[in-house]
């Protein structure tokens, strides 16, 4: 077993977890909240460094990152568990997992995975990172000295501590709000009981340099209230910039939530188009392929820049200085020769 990181102990035994803002307090003998923590005698450790239960390469555009290295590959590792428990999860065999189960792979083995497999960075996905933060943080250190990149997909729920620890380490971060960020509906389909935590995870993170996407999951009925999405993207362009991608996810009936309908195309148009108003500049639609929601025009000019279907970056138009190509306008995507014009 390996010793966690970031918890302290305590006179009676007991231990507390400064990962997650959960902030377990831990039993001798007993999980944390995510199942992948234990304490023996006193002395917390992690079930799941090494045991990767997908190491697999995708495109950077699936996480989604669409203004960071498009068109690279990355390597996608998660182990199981979550420190959420949503309803609507459809990763649930592997986060709510309550068997360790997985391949063991080394941090370095996860390395020249990435290299064998032409991959220009590592992703901390599927899963949440912060539960595997050890694993992580292991790999994501050997990742910057062989020159790769590493991103987090994260549902923003970071202690300030963890933040610290890994921000030297971490390029980008996806950070994935639910139900248009609305406390209620993450007390009652997520069990998580104050957002604020992901607020101010997401400030550090700006704070330290990394690069933010944000996603959205729209969901039918009990998550698409239009004020509640006005509301975040005023969040956004106050605490994070103008300039940040918003990518709002359809949902797909999933787990526990099958009940529900995907969300009506038309919702989502409709909280696109308040973000828009509340200042955004780039606002997305996701899990719509073929939607023209998914293509990055010109904030200025309107002209079409990058386009997408899917997962996949169909065309780039942009200068090499990463300007638009008819008024100029420098575009806020972090470039790389992944992404020279593919016109
Ligand atoms: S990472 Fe796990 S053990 Fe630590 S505070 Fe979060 S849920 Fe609790
Ligand atoms: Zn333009």
């Amino acid at each position: 077993m390996h010793e966690a990181m970031l918890y302290s102990k305590r006179d009676d035994n007991k231990v507390s977890c400064h990962l997650c803002a959960r902030r377990c307090t831990i039993n001798e003998g007993k999980l944390g909240y995510c199942q992948v923590r234990k304490n023996t005698q006193g002395t917390l450790h992690t079930l799941v460094y090494g045991k990767a239960c997908s190491a697999n390469p995708d495109p950077i555009e699936k996480k989604p990152l669409w203004h960071f290295r498009p068109g690279s590959l990355v390597m996608s590792v998660a182990t199981v568990g979550c420190n959420f428990r949503c309803q609507f999860c459809q990763n649930w065999q592997i986060s709510h997992e309550r068997e360790i189960v997985g391949r063991a792979l080394s941090p370095e083995k996860i390395i020249d995975l990435a290299f064998q497999t032409g991959c220009s960075g590592i992703s901390y996905t599927y899963s949440e990172p912060t539960i595997f933060f050890e694993y992580a943080y292991d790999i994501a250190k050997i990742a910057h000295e062989k020159g790769l990149f590493n991103t987090f997909v994260t549902n923003g729920y970071l202690t300030p501590e963890a933040i610290e620890t890994i921000a030297p380490y971490l390029d980008a971060a996806t950070v994935d709000f639910k139900g248009n960020g609305n406390p209620s509906f993450y007390k009652k389909y997520c069990n998580v009981s104050s957002v604020n935590p992901i607020y101010d995870a997401l400030k550090a993170m700006k704070a330290a340099g990394i690069h933010i996407e944000l996603t959205n999951l729209v969901v039918t009925d009990v998550g698409d209230d239009i004020q509640d999405a006005k509301n975040l993207a005023q969040w956004i362009v106050t605490e994070l910039g103008e300039e940040t991608p918003l990518h709002l996810l359809r949902f797909y009936p999933h787990h526990k939530m099958r009940n529900l309908p995907p969300t009506p195309i038309k919702t989502l148009e409709e909280s696109a188009s308040a973000s828009t108003r509340a200042g955004l500049k780039y606002v997305y639609l996701g899990n719509v392929p073929g939607h023209q929601g998914a293509n990055t025009i010109c904030a200025n000019c309107g002209a079409l820049l990058i386009e997408r279907l899917g997962v996949h970056t169909t065309s780039v138009r942009l200068t090499r200085q990463g300007h638009c190509p008819s008024c100029n306008l420098p575009i806020p995507i972090v470039l790389s020769k992944e992404s020279s014009n593919s016109d």
